[in-house]
């Protein structure tokens, strides 16, 4: 999900809305503005698709008028999947003994379902099925004299991954978990300050990005300024290190890094690690880009771009017929068979989930005329499920969860499939030494299956860790 708020500026909720737009990727199921004015209180509109079908009109951006503001874009990890439920729709909003309160969450909860047990079984009455709504019921049944010291009480009951975006009449606020397994930054615009899940979103309003919010770190903001303290026990940090391959989009600064270097850098290791012969690196569009042009850099291998996207096609496309569905990645993604007739290629994706967008792209490229295929992938093996965020299949579903490297490169029929490893993935982000096996420096557990966090909910179903 994305998440964005400001403070301190005239008409809130537009920037809030640009912010959202250009956190899209991260989100487009759904999408949510809560706006404070002084004279009309607290307003929120909240609607299935995009940002830029919902929140453009002036006469919806009229109804959300005020000097603060937060927004929530969606992607579901926890509650009802895809456009089911308004009510799963974020910010949720609730009213307090001091005054009313909104939130938005990125990331998942991984004790929503005690929580929510415990939490109805003493009266509490869910609006969804969501797990960040747990929040808003901890932080009711909290004795804590503020909205803020109410939300620090509620947090230290919740585990797993979790950005904040809150905001009360006055202030807005933002959190991120003790891991800080989801990212979260601080901007500054005129006399007002801005939260944004990435700093892409800054740039978009025109912020200057200050900082990014600490693992562990609350910050609570109003015009006066921004207060910082950090209320969890402190741990080492644990990033989610595929915000780097995949999730985080190619303009922004993570961890004081290019999210497009790191990508690039990526694509070189692969190059050193796992090199072949061949005429041309084309890249998986968009998110094997990056990676391709660094295979290409390192390799000397010319870089085309052999696949075209097709930039009108969203990735919630509706399917509406089996004859449509079967045509699958074709809708989005078409070879440029006058590239590729009689060539050698080096197909570079960022993840192989499922091995369903592999496996057809590899048809359409030998239908082209492809002498050979080769892929290079950006990350290793996707081996497990990640329950702070990211929606990953079950386990079972995943391809490199039940066959090894051979085996894979044997049910996509490619000449060769190479991973980067884990080692020198940490490498591309810019850890020399590659990854402290003992304490690792990120979150990797969806390719090394250490959970930093144990998955509680999933346990309890389960799941073998
Ligand atoms: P597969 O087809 O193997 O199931 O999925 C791999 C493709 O899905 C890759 O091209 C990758 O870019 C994309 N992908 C990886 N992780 C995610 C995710 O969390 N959400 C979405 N929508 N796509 C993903
Ligand atoms: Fe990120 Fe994977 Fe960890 Fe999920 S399991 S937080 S996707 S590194
Ligand atoms: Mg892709």
């Amino acid at each position: 999900c994305g998440i964005f708020g400001v403070v301190g500026v005239q008409d809130a909720s537009t920037f809030v809305a640009l912010g959202l737009h250009a956190l899209q990727h991260r989100g487009q199921e759904a999408g949510g503005i809560v706006a404070h004015d002084p004279e009309q209180g607290f307003n929120n509109a909240r609607r299935f698709g995009y940002v830029r079908d919902n929140f453009t009109s002036q006469k919806i951006m009229e109804t959300l008028p005020g000097p603060l503001s937060i927004g929530h874009v969606r992607y579901s990890t926890s509650g009802s999947k895809g456009q089911t439920a308004i009510r799963d729709v974020q910010p949720f909003f609730g009213e307090f003994s001091m005054g009313g309160a909104a939130i938005a969450h990125n990331g998942n909860i991984t004790n929503a379902n005690t929580l929510r047990r415990e939490l109805i079984e003493r009266g509490s009455i869910f609006q969804s099925s969501s797990d960040s709504e747990c929040i808003i019921h901890l932080m009711a049944r909290s004795m804590g004299r503020s909205i803020p010291d109410r939300m620090e009480e509620a947090l230290r009951k919740v585990e797993g991954a979790f950005s904040v975006v809150a905001m009360t009449r006055t202030k807005l606020i933002g959190v991120r978990d003790p891991l800080g397994v989801r990212p979260l930054v601080l901007g500054k615009i005129g006399d007002g300050w801005a939260l944004s899940s990435e700093t892409c979103a800054l740039d978009i309003i025109g912020a200057e990005f200050v900082r990014e919010i600490e693992p562990g770190e609350m910050v609570v903001i109003n015009t006066d300024g921004v207060q910082s303290h950090f209320p969890f026990r402190r741990q080492k940090p644990r990033f989610c290190i595929f915000e780097h391959v995949y999730f985080s989009r190619p303009d922004s600064i993570l961890g004081g890094r290019s999210v497009y270097e790191t990508r690039e850098a990526i694509g070189r290791e692969l190059a050193k690690e796992s090199p072949v012969e061949a005429d041309l690196v084309c890249p998986v569009p968009d998110s094997g880009t990056p990676a391709a042009i660094g295979f290409s850099l390192e390799s000397g291998i010319p870089y085309a771009m052999g696949i075209i996207r097709n930039q009108y096609m969203g990735r919630t496309f509706i399917e509406p017929t089996e004859q449509i569905r079967n045509m699958g990645v074709r809708l989005k993604l078409n070879v440029n068979r006058a590239l590729i007739k009689g060539k050698r290629v080096i197909l570079v994706d960022d993840s192989v989930v499922r091995g369903t967008t592999s496996r057809k792209i590899k048809e359409m490229i030998l239908d082209a005329g492809a002498k050979e295929v080769h892929f290079r992938i950006a990350s290793p093996p996707t081996a497990w499920p990640c329950f702070y965020g990211v929606d990953t299949p079950q386990r079972e579903k995943l391809l490199a969860a039940t066959m090894s490297e051979d085996e894979m490169r044997e049910h996509l029929a490619v000449d060769s499939l190479k991973f980067i490893s884990l080692d020198g993935l940490y490498r591309a982000v810019g850890e020399a030494q590659g990854r402290n096996p003992t304490c690792p420096q990120y979150c990797d557990a969806c390719f090394s299956g250490e959970y930093p966090v144990k998955p509680a909910d999933m346990v309890e179903q389960g799941f073998q860790m």
